[in-house]
């Protein structure tokens, strides 16, 4: 889940890559002793997660999973047949709740008869949003976006969507293993350490090796966009920005600068913290951009073509009007913007 936005290329020019190239669908690249890197395909704009297999020796620790489609089970078959050396997965970790890295997490620990590791609050949204069909979720959504001022239309494509999430995910295991923020556990010979980051997600697991100053980032940090930070329906007054920009500094005291960074989408890097930085600047130029832009009252609706001035289709309108809105209250926070209500009652911002 993230929304395109895209890194200047000075910025990409200050991180390192060692990877030229991704693996090959159904194959593994090492880019440790013992840590392998798989992808699989996604069918949006963004068009494939990266997954990694750990080596615990005896058997192996899968890192997410996928979304739910035949093409991705396929190719774990692939990846079953010939990359496990002969021997049995033992656990998967689950990163956060979105479905491309949830998806396929009950269909693998059926097939395979292993538990499920992640944080309690990515279990608990998973469950929950894998289980709501109800009326009343599509309109709690039509409510939110009125408030945005976007048009009908559109809106009535949100609601025909009804809940996206479902359809995107095998049922979610009734019963996982907890991560807690800073817990170590082993997985084969070395120790890793659970970073939790927040904003792209509710409570979602980093990991962090100190021995082979290596980080699995998941969708906290990636080296070409910048991960979504959204606002959604359930949570309207939520203030996901600054859980986001708080946890990059955590990020940063956490974690070196030397760490090689294994994320979610895109290559393997190095420069932590100098994505870090560049990450709070984009945010802080979004900041701006949008104050500027509100000298008279707008709604969302009208400010969306501000910060993305390309042309989006549903599935990234959703994400566009949702960062928006994020960016929105956390210049409301910061006392930089105030937030009025017309008489239909769809929200309008002016700066301050
Ligand atoms: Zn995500």
């Amino acid at each position: 889940m993230k929304t395109f936005m895209s890194t200047r290329t000075q910025d990409l020019a200050e991180l390192s890559f060692p990877h030229a190239a991704p693996p090959a669908p159904g194959t593994v690249t090492v880019v440790a002793p013992g840590l392998n890197w798989l992808r699989m395909p996604l069918p949006f704009a963004l068009d494939h997660i990266n997954l990694w297999l750990l080596d615990e020796g005896d058997g192996w620790t899968i890192v997410d999973s996928g979304l739910e489609t035949d093409e991705t089970k396929a190719l774990w078959h692939q990846i079953f047949g010939h990359a496990l050396d002969g021997k049995p997965v033992k656990r998967l970790v689950v990163t956060h709740f979105h479905p491309d890295h949830m998806g396929l997490a009950g269909w693998l620990t059926e097939t395979l008869q292993v538990p499920l590791w992640c944080t309690q609050t990515e279990w608990l949204y998973a469950r929950m949003l894998s289980l709501d069909s109800t009326d009343a979720f599509v309109k709690n959504s039509l409510d939110f976006y009125w408030r945005t001022g976007m048009d009908n239309a559109t809106r009535e494509i949100f609601a025909g969507r009804g809940n996206p999430y479902r359809k995107r995910v095998s049922p979610v295991p009734h019963r996982y293993r907890r991560l807690s923020d800073r817990e170590t556990f082993a997985i084969g010979r070395h120790e890793w350490r659970v970073v939790i980051g927040r904003g792209h997600a509710p409570e979602h697991a980093c990991l962090y090796c100190v021995e082979l100053d290596i980080m699995i980032a998941g969708d906290q940090v990636l080296p070409k966009i910048s991960p979504n930070v959204s606002l959604w329906a359930n949570e309207p007054e939520g203030e996901p920005l600054a859980l986001y920009l708080a946890s990059l500094a955590a990020l940063k005291r956490e974690i070196p600068e030397s760490a090689l960074v294994l994320p979610s989408h895109g290559l393997p890097f190095r420069g932590l913290h100098r994505r870090i930085d560049q990450l709070a600047r984009h945010h802080e130029a979004r900041l701006a951009e949008l104050e500027a832009a509100c000298a008279e009252p707008r709604t969302c609706a009208e400010i969306v073509p501000v910060l993305f001035r390309r042309q989006l289709d549903a599935h990234q309108m959703g994400f566009a009007v949702g960062e928006t809105l994020a960016h929105l209250q956390h210049l409301v926070t910061l006392g930089r913007m105030s937030r009025g209500e017309r008489a239909d009652g769809v929200y309008t911002y002016r700066q301050i």
